[in-house]
């Protein structure tokens, strides 16, 4: 307890909740202690992430327990990859049943960055990822996908993906989810924002209903709002934020 509690100060990771796993330092320990896939930790290592950033220390691990929480960390501190890893570990291969991981996030270009992100770090693994909101070709290619459940892990905005759940028929399911994860959470909780994101995000939270779905929020600063919806709406939620306290 004493050497984890060194970790996490001399890093500046706070965290809130219960039986919180300790911080890793490396990459490789997913491998001894959590049974990651060598291809992941090689995949990122490929992008040049050799040692994880704060965030990426705690969040990891939370995720790789399935736990729900509500991360915050400043901009540019790793967060896509600190949910990315987990996702892609649990994902482990392609399947038939539809979207398993959903990330949300507020606009096409962020979404864009996480599916880029994505590609990289899967590489290898035969898992499909797509962009829902993409433009161009690449975009009916992804509806194609996301409707015959050719489709793993999905990255979209609010809004192309409800207008998707709104068509009658609906032509895509999102009753396999088995993570929903919401980047930039403070933006998409922000009232008055054209197009209601908090609704919207209500929408899709509510249509990702399988018993076993996870939650996790990402974002760049600790929103009191998106605190409040997280201890209301998740299980034994865990809060972990990167620098200085109370930011
Ligand atoms: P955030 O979402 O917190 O704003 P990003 O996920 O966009 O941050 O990452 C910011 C930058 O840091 C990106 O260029 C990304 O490739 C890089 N990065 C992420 N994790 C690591 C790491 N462990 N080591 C080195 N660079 C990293
Ligand atoms: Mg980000």
């Amino acid at each position: 307890a004493e050497r984890v509690n060194r970790i996490r100060n001399e890093n500046r990771i706070h965290v809130n909740g219960t039986d919180v796993p300790p911080p890793i330092q490396s990459f490789t320990q997913l491998v001894s202690e959590y049974g990651m896939k060598d291809v992941l930790i090689k995949n990122a290592a490929d992008v040049g992430y050799h040692v994880p950033t704060p965030i990426q220390m705690q969040a990891i691990p939370l995720m790789l327990q399935r736990r729900e929480l509500l991360a915050s960390a400043p901009t540019g501190s790793g967060k896509t990859a600190a949910f990315l890893i987990p996702l892609l570990h649990h994902l482990k291969e392609p399947s038939k049943k539809g979207i398993r991981a959903l990330i949300v996030a507020p606009t096409r270009e962020l979404a864009a960055q996480i599916h880029r992100e994505c590609v990289r770090l899967s590489e290898g693994t035969h898992l499909r990822c797509h962009q829902l909101d993409h433009i161009g070709k690449k975009s009916s290619k992804a509806v194609r996908a996301v409707c015959s459940s050719k489709c793993d892990l999905l990255v979209c905005t609010p809004s192309r993906l409800i207008y998707l759940l709104n068509r009658d028929p609906c032509p895509i399911t999102l009753k396999s989810v088995e993570w929903l994860v919401v980047d930039e959470s403070d933006k998409l909780f922000e009232i008055g924002t054209t197009g209601g994101f908090r609704e919207q995000l209500a929408r899709i939270y509510t249509a990702c209903n399988a018993a076993n779905v996870r939650r996790a929020l990402f974002s760049a600063t600790f929103a009191f709002d998106v605190e409040q919806w997280c201890k209301l709406n998740l299980d034994n939620v865990v809060m972990t934020s990167i620098g200085a306290r109370n930011t």
